[in-house]
């Protein structure tokens, strides 16, 4: 289990935000840090970050994990990714649907609430980053979104990006003796309107906001790392508002876009920053888990990113790339898995329940999509020595 201290700093800027500040030793017991830690200065630090898409539960996707008992054991699904997840320093999901409890109702589309038990599912394999500025934050509405909020607090283990029930939603995240900020925005709520009295409930994106905020955290961390959920869907290019969203995000020197929402994978690229660094972009990250049912909504990607720290203090993403992952379910719309490309095999696309409606899926057409991404494919785990 990872150890941590959660301090709660309120900043002294302009802008006030409130950080939460997360010290975590991570890999080494406590005890051995005290004793065998040289000074922080004198060594290089690296981090590895994973991030996937859009967690999205179909109705078909909760009854397949409706156990006998009636509980819903969301397990499973994950077990095939979990040393990627877990292997990483620091892990995030795009959590698409809210987890409001049982007196929502549990529904998939157009309105989604997942059971709760969902979220030790995605504690378990090891997510901590958790974002929920995305369109259907609000599908059930205020309530249930402060409920969702409500319950994923109870966890430890985890840190909530894009949706707060008060404050600002800016987050740091101290590790292996480097400061991430993560900062989190979404295009839409599916025309539901924030509440009138809690109008940043969920982080829209709005460009003067963003540039506040921006700017707010960018000195207080090493990487500034935002989450945007945005583009149209399935669309397998980045769109003119995508592009010229991430050319203005750069413009605040950001390291890294997690891009999300278009339910395919789109291009990795990189932009010049005015600091003479770049921007890492992911336009989308596709799918993670979710019952659709197109042959490009069945595999998304696993962005791998390091991040270093030099003894003299020089900081760099030093490698990136992306492993693939197929969202796998069975021709009766169970066994729901996420399995890497590199696991999958032909038999397992034999009984993929996408066949059914296009027989012609085969192997080739998801290496035919990792043509057309622009990024480094991983096919193993980076994380297994
Ligand atoms: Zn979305």
């Amino acid at each position: 289990m990872k150890n941590r201290i959660i301090n709660l700093v309120i900043s002294a800027l302009a802008v006030p935000i409130i950080i939460l500040i997360i010290f975590s030793c991570h890999s080494k017991p406590a005890a051995d840090r005290s004793i065998t830690q040289t000074p922080r200065s004198s060594q290089n630090s690296s981090l590895t970050f994973v991030a996937v898409g859009d967690n999205l539960f179909h109705d078909s996707l909760i009854r397949s994990a409706l156990m006998a008992d009636g509980t819903y054991d969301f397990i499973p699904i994950y077990t095939e990714v979990k040393s990627i997840v877990q292997g990483a320093d620091l892990a995030f999901i795009n959590q698409e649907t809210i987890m409001g409890g049982t007196r929502f109702g549990y529904t998939g589309y157009p309105a989604f609430n997942t059971p709760q038990s969902l979220a030790p599912a995605l504690a378990d394999t090891g997510f901590e980053i958790i974002n929920l500025a995305n369109n259907h934050a609000m599908d059930k509405g205020r309530d249930a979104l402060y409920a969702t909020l409500d319950y994923l607090d109870t966890f430890e283990q985890f840190v909530v990006i894009g949706a707060r029930k008060e404050g600002e939603s800016a987050r740091i995240v101290t590790r292996n003796n480097m400061t991430l900020g993560f900062l989190a925005y979404t295009f839409s709520l599916n025309g539901i309107p924030l509440p009138r009295e809690n109008p940043n409930l969920v982080s829209m994106i709005d460009r003067n906001k963003m540039t506040q905020e921006m700017n707010a955290l960018r000195p207080l961390c090493d990487f500034l790392i935002v989450s945007i959920h945005w583009g149209g869907e399935y669309l397998l290019e980045p769109d003119r508002d995508q592009v010229s969203l991430a050319n203005f995000i750069a413009q605040h020197n950001v390291d890294l876009i997690v891009g999300h929402h278009p339910h395919v994978l789109q291009r990795v690229d990189t932009i010049a920053r005015p600091d003479g660094k770049t921007t890492l972009c992911y336009y989308s990250l596709g799918n993670f888990a979710s019952h659709q049912r197109q042959r490009e909504r069945i595999i998304g990607g696993m962005m791998v990113v390091t991040f270093t720290k030099t003894r003299s203090g020089e900081l760099a993403i030093s490698d990136y790339g992306m492993i693939p992952v197929i969202t796998h379910y069975d021709r009766s719309f169970r066994n729901t898995k996420v399995i890497p490309l590199y696991s999958y095999t032909e038999e397992l696309l034999a009984n993929h329940g996408l066949r059914t409606q296009d027989p012609g899926l085969n192997m080739n057409f998801f290496y035919g999509v990792l043509n057309r991404i622009n990024a480094k494919v991983i096919m193993h785990n980076p994380f297994t020595r």
